[in-house]
């Protein structure tokens, strides 16, 4: 038998660690990168390659590396209170202030607070309590759930099927059989370019879809306000509100996750706000803790609360918890992470490089390899075409999005290198100006690069 320790790290991920979507098969051939230390919007990494982060881990490390004062918060919750139940009604003040919090910043009407350990257990929790709530106020019929294609509302049981991407539902079973989903509106590949008729297109599907399952039949439609796993999928302004409506007009709960697009990543706190939205259920992670510990948070409406507390038989508890809702050192990060976007300004220098942003995605709208740009705020994606015209996409076959990924990795610079060739950005909300050009400085470099691959030059 090997001796461990004789092993190199790699050879010892390679036997023992499973790593999240991906293939075991191409882990093994390729193995692991392994992280070493990050600080502001840089990593680097075992081999001390430095590196611009511009996805912010996974879309989560808003306030970037290194910041101390969270650090703090959380040695300091450790050393009084490491860990306290929600069971038996107990709890603590970290997780109380926390609940208020986010009672206060979030949609007005968002009154009730129910934490988890990340994304995938509040789109799960939403899916249980919505469940719960129409039965307990007696109208047992409605059990559909509707999402959009391209969606991700994580990788639970029950939102791995409301999650629209393939790799998600092949030999998992899944969708299940209550799940369904209607076209996402993808403005970039639709044939129709004006916004109104976008909009009301899904408007119409929507409505249809639930004709089609019958409007008693229909408990809540999911959708993110800006699709994020799918490939930065920016709708038209206004999209939102017309999807909110039509879910109040057909007596279906409308629940928006926020999970990407929550604390600030579009410019406001939450992308809701911007459209004057209120969900009657949304759900947050990532942003909340901004990396530094897992929790996610279900944001109830008091109808929707109200509804479930009615019809709880008063000796019967609630069926639904983990060990760690609420944990008090996840609260304590959430509570100085909030801090800094707020009193640290975070949010507001967010806003403002925001704009240099924006001018990045702008300018490299020009590279001969780039079909399509779009943003809000600090999310964005870089959508690679063969043909700018016919919008035609490569060739599979070249394998874009890994010698992409590859490619930045070598120029320093980290992004998320989708499926349909779309660069997926999200860098911190900390980055200064200087920063934000030498990322698209970086990416510029990363596809003439590829560029000047034989193969990928005959293919354009
Ligand atoms: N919903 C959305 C919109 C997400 O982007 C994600 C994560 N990328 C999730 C849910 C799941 O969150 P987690 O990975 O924290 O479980």
């Amino acid at each position: 038998m090997t001796l461990k320790s004789n092993r190199s790290l790699l050879d010892i991920d390679r036997d023992h660690l499973i790593h999240p979507v991906t293939s075991f098969r191409a882990h093994e051939a390729r193995g692991a990168t392994l992280l070493q230390s990050g600080k502001g919007m840089w990593l680097t990494d075992m081999d001390g390659n430095q590196l611009l982060d511009a996805f912010a881990g996974l879309w989560c490390v808003n306030v970037g590396y290194g910041q101390d004062s969270i650090v703090e918060a959380a040695a300091a919750q450790m050393r009084q209170l490491p860990y306290a139940t929600g069971y038996f009604h107990f709890g603590c003040e970290t997780t109380v202030r926390l609940a208020q919090k986010l009672a206060d910043l979030s949609p007005e009407g968002l009154d009730h607070v129910y934490f988890t350990l990340g994304g995938s257990d509040a789109v799960d929790s939403a899916i249980r309590y919505i469940i719960h709530y129409f039965n307990a106020i007696g109208r047992p019929s409605k059990k559909q759930f509707i999402a959009l294609d391209r969606g991700y509302h994580g990788s639970s049981t029950t939102g791995a099927g409301l999650t629209a991407l393939s790799n998600f539902h092949r030999l998992f079973d899944l969708p299940h059989a209550w799940q369904h989903h209607i076209p996402s509106p993808y403005p970039y590949r639709s044939e129709l370019t004006d916004d109104a008729a976008i909009i009301a297109r899904s408007v119409q599907q929507l409505k249809d879809k639930v004709a089609e399952l019958g409007a008693d039949n229909v408990a809540a439609f999911f959708c993110e306000p800006i699709q994020g796993s799918g490939g930065v999928i920016v709708p038209p302004k206004g999209w939102l509100k017309a999807l909110r409506d039509t879910c109040t007009e057909l007596d279906i709960l409308f629940v928006a996750d926020e999970v990407i697009t929550g604390f600030g990543r579009t410019g406001p706190l939450f992308a809701c706000e911007e459209e004057g939205v209120t969900p009657d259920l949304m759900t947050l992670a990532k942003g909340l803790t901004a990396g530094y510990a897992p929790m996610g948070a279900l944001l109830m409406s008091d109808k929707v609360y109200q509804g479930i507390a009615n019809g709880a038989a008063p000796e019967l508890a609630i069926g639904h918890g983990f060990t760690y809702s609420g944990h008090p050192v996840s609260a304590a990060v959430g509570l100085e992470v909030l801090r800094l976007y707020t009193e640290g300004g975070i949010l507001a220098n967010g806003r403002s490089v925001g704009r240099r942003f924006a001018a990045g995605l702008n300018a490299i709208a020009d590279h001969p390899l780039v079909g399509d740009t779009r943003g809000r705020g600090l999310l964005g994606a870089i959508e690679l075409v063969a043909d700018k015209d016919s919008k035609a996409r490569l060739d599979s076959a070249l394998k874009i999005p890994d010698r992409l990924f590859a490619q930045g990795y070598k120029n320093g610079v980290i992004f998320r290198s989708f499926p349909d060739n779309i660069i997926g950005l999200a860098p911190a909300l900390c980055a200064s100006d200087e920063e934000m050009d030498e990322i698209f400085a970086r990416i510029r470099k990363t596809l003439d690069d590829l560029l000047e691959e034989a193969d990928i030059r005959a293919a354009v």
